[in-house]
């Protein structure tokens, strides 16, 4: 408490993957104020100016309070008008829907649109109640668009998700490498601890790699900006110089290295009207690479000397050589950091090995200051995402679905009778999109996230499936956001400290926090939600007749039953609940939800490398790094002293992979899958601005916010825009082979395009970019590339 009778508690801040802690200061019921959490080893006491608004995301005039159902005559009407009904009235006729759909097409006709936004326990029951009650997993998260590359990378490569390294590199590295990432403006508190490093040391660099500069190239030492797509040809160029120089770390390869190369027939071609044509897709992991030796992999290397690597990036050769030459001495240590600009990439995944492939040539990994470092978009893109199992191919704790062991021991550790978890993949995000337009996916709930503002190619590849009559589409969001505007059933949706939550952060550091106020109206969580609906089903509706034939004692259960009441979820009494808050879910259903999810999670991961604390120390704590085990936190995973799984006199192990090593799988040089040509003439990259995260949806309700960037516009070279006759605030408009929209100029400010490049931030409704950009994505990892497309500007 203070003078003004606020009443303070932690947790993390509702927006980016860092994972910042703030206090939150309640009054009334209502959260009137947050700050930095000092205690909070992520951001010691700050934040950006994202996270200095926190307190009035939840308080947007147009809050959405009452469920809204299109309605005509009294009666449910997908061409009706959105009007309020109550919770039963919307859960009856979802339910009605979904078992007509399950009696009529099955499990694969129901698909649900998820979120990196999620907090673990609303992913793991949404993963539960679609794999186990639903049998299907076409569940898959907008971290899909986010960080998929990343997540199949890591596993590919270490047989393990996540990195092996956290933020305490950031204060023990010589030299930071950022490969297409603004930290200034995406990922601002961790540049804060970078920046501090650097301004601190007269030694540090900083090599900041790019399509455009930015804020972060303002402070680097090095700002290389390149053609889009050459990256590739940049980091198999470093590979060189390493293996040419005599910088390969020898000893460490031979010890922890297997050497494997890319299958080049998996992927895309372009046809002569530059359409894409799929060659082959990912059947399975076997067939995407192959054994191979050094020899193989320096000879694909040797294909990229600095003057192609210069040719095709078009980066001054003393730069790439600076660069290189960074990577190649042992002396200094090195980390690595990317984002969306490695993995919203048609060779995404291709891209994450590469940088794997320079940090295990040089043994620079797993240990302080050296190492990669995958950056994450999304409050809990690795906690909920990743870790709980919400992508179609995926289980708790990096278990795959299509693994019969893995389902074998999620079926036991779930209580669910034997055979019950389906095999087969689900649809993915760009998929389901595709899947929902050609009527194969016709029951689709999408919650947490804004899919029709933020998918690629909306207007032909997302908007036609949300309008198709055999389609029920079910949105549950805060606000009336685009996607929610265009459902047919709208739900209200309690946010952040309305809820009891847990986020995992992209250090691997798990946060929870507790409810801190009501929602409004008849707003409630989306665990809430899933519970709910999961009382409308019986296991006789939907679980095939020889499942029950063979295991009768689930007969005639609810999925609630099955799901939420076995005897785990529902085994912690409302006495446990911590006396000074509230807790919707546990009020209303009997139990301790939360505690319960948590308790059964955990053990999906105990004892094989994804290790984590009893539900009641995450409370206590300021988060805490998995693996933990005896009552500690693992900072740098594989290696021996900091990671319990590695054995004494082991020095490094990637346990992950059943012989311990690592994948380095090389791969070469691929063009990008639309290149700009006579007809458009620009590549148009996309992505955030500072003051805004995502589509929007809180940021722009924060009055300060919204005043500081009301509105997308076109960044373009002066040039460029002399060349067309264009001025500064000249309305125009952005054409691709898939759509167009309107934009106003911007020749100046903080973003300075090269020739031959524009930017448009996504976040602004009014201004749908993704309506121009392009629906290819990775091969696979199915991740999208929104970093490079061809348009041309046209004046009005
Ligand atoms: Fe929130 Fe990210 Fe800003 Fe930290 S850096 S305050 S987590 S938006």
């Amino acid at each position: 408490g203070d003078e003004l009778r606020l009443k303070w508690d932690k947790a993390p801040c509702r927006f980016c993957g860092t994972g910042c802690g703030v206090m939150v200061g309640v009054k009334d019921g209502r959260v009137v104020a947050t700050h930095g959490d000092m205690r909070a080893e992520v951001n010691r006491g700050l934040n950006c100016v994202k996270g200095y608004f926190l307190s009035k995301i939840m308080y947007g005039a147009d809050r959405l309070t009452r469920p809204l159902m299109r309605m005509r005559n009294g009666r449910f009407d997908k061409e009706g008008e959105l009007q309020p009904v109550s919770w039963d009235a919307a859960f009856d006729t979802m339910a009605a829907h979904w078992k007509k759909i399950l009696r009529e097409k099955g499990p694969e006709a129901i698909g649900m649109f998820g979120s990196g936004q999620w907090t673990m326990f609303e992913g793991y029951a949404a993963s539960k109640l679609m794999r186990a009650g639903f049998r299907s997993n076409n569940l898959d998260p907008n971290a899909r668009h986010c960080m998929a590359s990343a997540a199949v990378t890591f596993i590919r490569t270490f047989g393990s998700d996540e990195p092996m390294g956290c933020y305490d590199d950031f204060e023990n590295a010589d030299a930071f490498v950022l490969w297409g990432s603004n930290m200034a403006e995406m990922h601002p508190i961790l540049w804060t601890r970078i920046t501090d490093r650097r301004l601190s040391r007269e030694h540090v660099r900083i090599h900041t790699l790019s399509t455009y500069e930015h804020r972060t190239t303002d402070l680097s030492d090095a700002g290389l900006i390149f053609k889009p797509g050459s990256d590739l040809a940049i980091l198999n160029y470093i590979a060189n110089h390493i293996i040419r120089t005599g910088a390969v770390n020898r000893e460490f390869v031979e010890k922890h290295v297997n050497f494997r190369l890319a299958n080049t027939d998996i992927g895309y071609g372009l046809r002569p009207d530059h359409t894409l044509e799929l060659r082959a897709q990912h059947a399975n992991d076997a067939a995407v690479s192959h054994a191979s030796d050094f020899d193989a992999y320096a000879r694909l290397m040797s294909e990229y000397t600095l003057d192609r690597a210069h040719e095709l990036s078009g980066v001054p050769k003393s730069q790439l050589e600076a660069l290189a030459r960074l990577y190649a001495d042992p002396k200094t240590k090195v980390m690595s950091l990317w984002t969306m600009g490695f993995n919203q990439h048609v060779r995404g995944v291709w891209a994450n090995h590469m940088i794997y492939n320079i940090h295990l040539l040089t043994g620079k990994i797993s240990e302080p200051g050296n190492g990669p470092f995958s950056l994450t978009g999304q409050p809990s893109a690795c906690g909920t995402a990743r870790e709980v199992g919400c992508f179609a191919h995926r289980l708790p704790a990096d278990m795959q679905v299509a693994n019969p062991d893995h389902r074998k021991l999620v079926e036991e550790i779930w209580k669910l009778p034997s055979g019950l978890l389906p095999a087969k993949v689900g649809y993915h995000a760009v998929q389901q999109d595709r899947m929902l337009k050609d009527g194969k996916l016709n029951a689709y709930w999408i919650m947490c996230n804004n899919n029709l503002q933020t998918a690629p190619n909306t207007n032909n590849e997302t908007y036609p499936g949300y309008r198709n009559p055999a389609n029920l589409i079910v949105c549950s969001d805060p606000y009336p956001t685009v996607t929610a505007m265009a459902a047919d059933i709208v739900l209200p949706t309690a946010m952040w400290v309305e809820k009891e939550g847990a986020y995992g952060n992209a250090e691997r550091r798990t946060q929870f926090w507790r409810q801190l106020v009501d929602a409004p109206g008849e707003a409630r969580s989306d665990l809430w939600q899933l519970m709910e609906f999961s009382k409308r089903f019986t296991t006789d509706e939907v679980w095939p007749a020889e499942i029950l034939a063979a295991s009768p004692e689930y007969r005639g259960k609810t999925l609630f039953d099955v799901i939420f009441r076995n005897g785990q979820v529902d085994s912690f009494p409302l006495s446990e609940l911590s006396p000074a808050h509230n807790n919707q879910e546990a009020k209303h259903f009997g139990f301790y939800v939360q505690k319960g999810i948590w308790e059964e999670y955990i053990r999906c991961g105990a004892g094989h490398g994804h290790d984590y604390a009893p539900f009641d120390t995450y409370h206590e704590a300021r988060g805490l790094r998995w693996p933990f085990v005896d009552g500690k936190e693992t900072r740098w995973r594989y290696r021996e002293g900091h990671d319990p799984y590695v054995e004494k006199g082991s020095g490094i192990q990637f346990y992950g992979n059943p012989d311990k090593r690592a994948n380095l799988i090389g791969a070469p040089y691929e063009p990008p899958a639309e290149t700009p040509d006579a007809d458009y003439d620009m590549w148009l990259v996309t992505g955030r601005v500072l003051e805004h995260w995502h589509s929007g949806s809180m940021t722009l309700r924060v009055p300060e916010l919204y005043k500081a960037f009301p509105g997308a516009v076109l960044f373009m070279h002066p040039e460029d825009a002399q060349r067309r006759g264009l001025h500064r605030g000249q309305e125009v408009r952005i054409v691709s082979r898939r759509g167009e929209i309107r934009s106003r100029v911007e020749i100046r400010g903080r973003n300075r395009m090269p020739r031959g490049v524009v930017f448009v931030p996504f976040f602004d409704a009014s201004q749908l970019i993704n309506k121009v950009t392009l629906d290819a994505t990775d091969p696979i990892s199915k991740q999208t590339d929104y970093k490079k497309c061809a348009v041309k500007i046209v004046a009005l």
